[in-house]
């Protein structure tokens, strides 16, 4: 299938000319045009799939039809990153047709807020926004909402993970009824079918997700002690040809740790965690889409959702502690077909974690022999009982007393 078959107004296929999209990715081709007959939708499809052209195009489509100075659509995701992200894919896909959109986020100064709120009321018809700064706008300043016709919650398992629940709940309270609303994840946890009962109705389901990464991405792992990954974090970069690489560590003490040894071993690199100012993230998050350096060490911040072209490595420094984000960590690479690679490091301790995301995958990932001259490496016995960990804060995190991974059908329609 071609996007000519989609039939949409001209101007918006110029768009899509303009920026070298030809097919619709699967979950394009099944959800496009269940919005385009005005239903709600529930769509389920791992990241990088496309999902955010997804949704746009749509309703780019309709917006584009009749011109009103009112908001008109509002579409909510969970990082500042990530509607920046959005807000740019939308002004590629709006360049011939004009639809006026606007990316509302915190983090920036009472001057920001001034600015924002003013154009808010100025015509601005699709708004994008962080659940909390739209919750603040809503209740603070003056708006109008009676114009709204879609609403769109991008990355909704995301959302609820980060606490997003109550605050998304208030802002639909404001909304029309007579809307259209669409909800897009990465993952169907029950909390998900229970958000789409509440604020969907009737949704038609897409569902190409499987938690699974993309084939293209090659996976191999390490075996080693803590004091041996950011030594065996400097070999791999220095033997490695790529073009840009993300180093993720759950924690941001471990990012301290890796970033001393790579400068100490002449490998310049960046760190993003939340330590950093919304200033800052910025700075370092174009720096690193325009290859000014090559090496970015982060938190799980950058996980999720942030497409960066031309991401050819990942290095998991830790295991995260839920499997999914795990598969996030990775699908930074090997983005739309093209060729990635992930390295993990797996600890003792954390055996059983990549066990479990092994299982979730259906898939044994390669152990690779530490390189000589860094001693000898843990055996991978994922099974064998250990000593409880002294690190108590990671076991007594939100995962409690939840399984570590959740085996999905493979697909629920
Ligand atoms: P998701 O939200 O599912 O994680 P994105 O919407 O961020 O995925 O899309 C991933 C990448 O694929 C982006 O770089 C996007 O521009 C590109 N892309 C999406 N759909 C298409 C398409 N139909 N043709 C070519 N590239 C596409
Ligand atoms: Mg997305």
């Amino acid at each position: 299938m071609t996007f000519k078959e989609l039939n949409f107004h001209i101007d918006i296929q110029e768009g899509l000319d303009a920026m070298y999209f030809e097919k619709p990715t699967p979950v394009q081709e099944l959800a496009i045009p269940v919005i385009m007959e005005g239903r709600d939708i529930i769509a389920c499809a791992q990241t990088g799939t496309g999902k955010t052209a997804a949704f746009l195009l749509p309703i780019l489509n309709e917006l584009h039809k009749v011109k009103k100075k009112k908001i008109r659509a509002i579409i909510i995701a969970p990082t500042r990153e990530l509607v920046q992200q959005i807000d740019q894919q939308f002004d590629g896909f709006s360049y011939f047709a004009h639809v006026s959109s606007m990316a509302v986020y915190g983090g920036g100064d009472g001057k920001e807020w001034v600015k924002q709120s003013e154009s808010l009321n100025k015509g601005t018809e699709v708004i994008i926004a962080t659940p909390g700064r739209l919750l603040s706008f809503l209740s603070l300043a003056n708006i109008d909402l009676s114009g709204i016709e879609y609403l769109i919650l991008d990355e909704a398992d995301r959302m609820l993970d980060m606490g997003f629940n109550h605050d998304i709940m208030r802002i639909v309270d404001k909304l029309p009824k007579n809307r259209q609303t669409l909800l897009f994840s990465a993952t169907m946890p029950p909390k998900i079918v229970k958000l789409a009962q509440n604020i969907l109705i009737n949704p038609a389901r897409v569902n190409v997700a499987i938690s699974k990464p993309a084939e293209t991405i090659r996976q191999e792992a390490y075996l080693a002690y803590d004091k041996q990954k950011a030594p065996l974090v400097a070999h791999i970069l220095k033997r490695m040809e790529f073009e840009s690489v993300i180093v993720f560590s759950s924690t941001k003490k471990n990012i301290s740790i890796i970033q001393r040894e790579l400068k100490s071993q002449g490998i310049p690199s960046k760190a993003m965690s939340s330590d950093l100012e919304q200033k800052e993230r910025e700075e370092v998050m174009g720096q690193f889409k325009a290859k000014k350096f090559k090496t970015l060490v982060a938190t799980d911040i950058v996980s999720r959702g942030i497409d960066i072209k031309g991401i050819s490595l990942v290095i998991n420094y830790d295991i995260p502690s839920d499997a999914e984000d795990y598969i996030h960590r990775i699908g930074r690479t090997g983005r739309n077909e093209s060729d990635g690679h992930a390295i993990t490091l797996i600890n003792d301790r954390d055996q059983i974690l990549f066990f479990n995301i092994e299982a979730l995958m259906d898939k044994v990932v390669d152990k690779i022999p530490l390189p000589d001259g860094l001693g000898e490496a843990p055996l991978y016995e994922p099974h064998k009982k250990r000593k409880k960990p002294n690190n108590k804060k990671r076991f007594n995190s939100k995962y409690k007393g939840k399984a570590h991974f959740k085996k999905k059908p493979k697909s629920d329609n």
